[in-house]
């Protein structure tokens, strides 16, 4: 079998290079591990409004629309709202979401092989040239795409993806949730405090409806700052407990779906491309490392990458020399945001959130659309420094 690309992983990453490497005349085959595309779900799903507009969604693939969040410190017990005035984002039903890309990328022309996954390359000394998977397929290729989320099959078999025991690894868990007793269905709940919810990271609460929502914590292994060896499940077990801050939302409650998985918070690869290859998403770290929001990006850049494959089609060259410019063009993208974003993950933790509070009490009536740079990770040095400027010349480098 052969293909001029090959897309490993059916995740967002993988659905958008699909959509853009079979639209653009590209023969294009997506290998997907699982036997259906969208599960099993390892994400909260929340998403910022654009991505219905540009990928052209039905609004109903959003299960519910945010306007506002509520953000309260465990630590100082303040709790602040800020209300946008009109929807940011929401929600979504991830797997319909996931079908619905799916359904573009089929409608283009990509082929989807399911239930059977790459294991290695096929290489021809340091040239990608194709696939091997587990039910015996070779599949030649012109450029892989290695969108296999935090596996990264492909990238980690040529070193270019760090152990995950050398880098920041986010990791997260949420219990999706009935009899839930929910404050405002258009509003985000957001807990932090190092000692009452969990060491590093947050807890959240997303509505569904008046009843139900995605309840859950997100941590951070391999910090500078030391943290309790205690796992995820018991924080999120006691997030949910009669101790924490939310058991009144939660006593009569019970979960019908956990959510668990890992992303990578090492900041962007610095290589992520070989010769006849390309990592898009989560495979090239290509994450918040602020929040944890990975799809939008995810869609972005295996956007970007199935288009530096287009440019290498035209050029005839898919040596890592020409493919170089993927990263180009994520840079300009990401401009400073990603290297603002890891310096503020030095923050010890109660420091790192008491100030965010203060910020958000600060800018919440006077200008809250500078909140909503840091909430999507899009804040330049000169915006941090304003939001935080005790963070300035300790922890924000420029
Ligand atoms: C608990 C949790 C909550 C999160 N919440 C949010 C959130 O609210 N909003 C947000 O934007 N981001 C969130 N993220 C991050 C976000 O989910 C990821 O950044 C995003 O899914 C990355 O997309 P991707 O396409 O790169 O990888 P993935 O979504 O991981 O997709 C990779 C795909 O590749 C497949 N695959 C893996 N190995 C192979 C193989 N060998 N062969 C074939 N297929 C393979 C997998 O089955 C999967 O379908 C969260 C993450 C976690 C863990």
């Amino acid at each position: 079998m052969e293909s001029d690309v090959i897309v490993v992983g059916a995740g967002p990453a993988g659905l958008a290079a699909s959509i853009v490497s079979s639209s653009m005349g590209l023969k294009t085959i997506l290998i997907e591990k699982s036997p259906e595309i969208g599960y099993p779900v390892k994400t909260s799903a929340f998403t910022f409004k654009e991505v219905i507009e540009q990928w052209n969604l039905p609004r109903e693939v959003m299960i519910k629309w945010y306007t506002s969040f509520y953000m309260y410190s465990a630590h100082s017990k303040r709790e602040v709202e800020v209300d946008f005035g009109r929807v940011i984002g929401g929600c979504l039903d991830y797997p319909r979401f996931l079908k619905e890309l799916s359904v573009k990328a089929i409608e283009r022309g990509t082929k989807i092989i399911l239930s059977d996954a790459v294991v290695e390359p096929l290489l021809n000394g340091d040239v990608v040239e194709g696939v091997k998977t587990l039910h015996g397929k070779k599949i030649k290729s012109k450029i892989v795409i290695d969108s296999s989320g935090p596996a990264a099959v492909i990238g980690r078999k040529l070193g270019l993806v760090p152990k995950s025991t050398e880098i920041e690894m986010g990791i997260g868990i949420e219990y999706e949730m009935h009899n839930v007793k929910v404050r405002n269905p258009k509003a985000i709940d957001f807990y932090v405090g190092r000692k009452d919810v969990v060491p590093i990271g947050y807890g959240w609460i997303f509505p569904l409806s008046n009843n139900r929502a995605r309840i859950g914590i997100c941590t951070v292994y391999n910090t500078p700052e030391e943290i309790d060896e205690k796992n995820i499940e018991y924080w999120h077990s006691r997030f949910l407990s009669e101790d924490s801050v939310i058991y009144h939302r939660v006593k009569n409650a019970q979960p019908y779906a956990i959510h668990k998985g890992v992303y990578p918070l090492c900041g962007m690869l610095e290589k992520p491309y070989g010769n006849g290859l390309l990592l898009a998403g989560d495979s090239a770290a290509q994450a918040s490392m602020l929040v944890g929001e990975g799809i939008r990006y995810a869609l972005e850049f295996g956007k970007i990458a199935a288009e530096v494959a287009v440019e290498a089609f035209k050029e005839k060259d898919f040596s890592e020399d020409f493919l170089k410019i993927y990263v180009r063009k994520c840079k300009a993208l990401l401009g400073e945001y990603f290297d603002v974003a890891t310096d503020l993950l030095d923050v010890p933790t109660d420091e790192y959130w008491e100030t965010v509070v203060d910020a958000i009490i600060r800018y919440k009536d006077l200008d809250s659309e500078k909140i909503l740079k840091y909430l999507r990770t899009e804040m330049t040095y000169n915006d941090a420094k304003k939001l935080f400027p005790n963070f300035r010349n300790r922890y924000l480098r420029r």
